[in-house]
């Protein structure tokens, strides 16, 4: 059988090694069960810093799972998860659970952005305030900095005009960009995107992913579980293939998508593509 996480040969130890970008996050031999039930089984995961990976897998592989420890939503029984090289969360260390403070929890979580299918704004309050609520509750701004900070979110995404609009009075595709500008006011280190396109009608998807395009371009680091196989092909770094909480491929988006060399891979891109 073809040995999990190693159907490419590691990554050989080049001069370019040494100028690799540093690592931004790092999954360790992640476990997670609910019962009998192994939902994540022995993940390992390394993303550098401005490096897009995009996570692919059929339903019930355990990618939502996996993007949910890495913000902490979620504590894995064994393994770690670590950002700009610090622990996330709690980690299993000489036969014992070591758990780090609320405080450290709650700073690591500000790092990381995290943009849901189903965009999660609060429909109580204005685009504007949406986007500012984070930096405001977190202490990091105070309120007219917070907003001048949204008006230029919303300005990269394309939504200048909508600041006093609420959330019910735009499209899918709007609401999720104001998602994503939320997610860029606290101004993350790396952004989770859990198929950010899949709620949306087929002609609103392209705003969307040219948003998270243009982050790409700007070097900002995306962890992006989609589908959109075409998106993939185009603004990927590494792309993972995951099945049964395991990943069971992972390279180049030539490697993974063209020259698959797991069956498994090749029956689901021959479902999706
Ligand atoms: P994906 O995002 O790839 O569709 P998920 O990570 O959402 O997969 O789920 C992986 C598996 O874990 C699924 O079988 C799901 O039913 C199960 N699962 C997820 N969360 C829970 C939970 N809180 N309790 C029990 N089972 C769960
Ligand atoms: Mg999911």
């Amino acid at each position: 059988s073809i040995p999990r996480s190693d159907v490419h040969s590691p990554e050989p130890a080049t001069a370019e090694e040494g100028a690799a970008a540093p690592i931004a996050v790092e999954v360790r031999d992640v476990h997670k069960w609910y019962g009998a039930h192994r939902v994540l089984d022995g993940v390992d995961l390394t993303v550098r810093a401005g490096e897009v990976t995009v996570v692919i897998g059929p339903s019930g592989s355990g990618k939502s799972t996996l993007l949910r420890v890495i913000n902490h939503l979620e504590q894995p029984q064994l393994g770690h998860v670590s950002l700009d090289g610090e622990l996330v969360g709690v980690r299993w260390q000489r036969g014992r659970l070591r758990e780090l403070s609320e405080h450290q929890i709650l700073a690591q979580r500000r790092r990381i952005g995290f943009v849901f299918q189903d965009f999660n704004l609060f429909p109580h309050l204005t685009v504007l305030d949406n986007v500012a609520a984070a930096p405001v509750a977190t202490g990091l701004l105070r309120k007219p900095e917070a907003q001048r900070l949204a008006h230029t979110l919303l300005g990269r995404v394309g939504l200048g005009e909508k600041a006093d609009a609420y959330p019910r009075q735009l499209s899918g595709g709007q609401q999720q960009r104001v998602a994503i500008a939320r997610a860029l006011a606290l101004r993350p280190g790396v952004i989770l995107f859990d198929e950010p396109t899949s709620a949306l009608d087929p002609e609103l998807v392209g705003e969307v992913l040219a948003v998270i395009k243009d982050l790409a371009a700007e070097g900002t680091t995306l962890i992006v579980v989609t589908h959109e196989i075409a998106f993939a092909r185009e603004v990927a770094d590494r792309v993972v293939f995951m099945d049964g909480g395991r990943i069971l491929e992972h390279g180049t988006p030539g490697e993974v998508l063209d020259h698959p060399q797991h069956p498994r891979t090749r029956a689901f891109l021959s479902r999706v593509l």
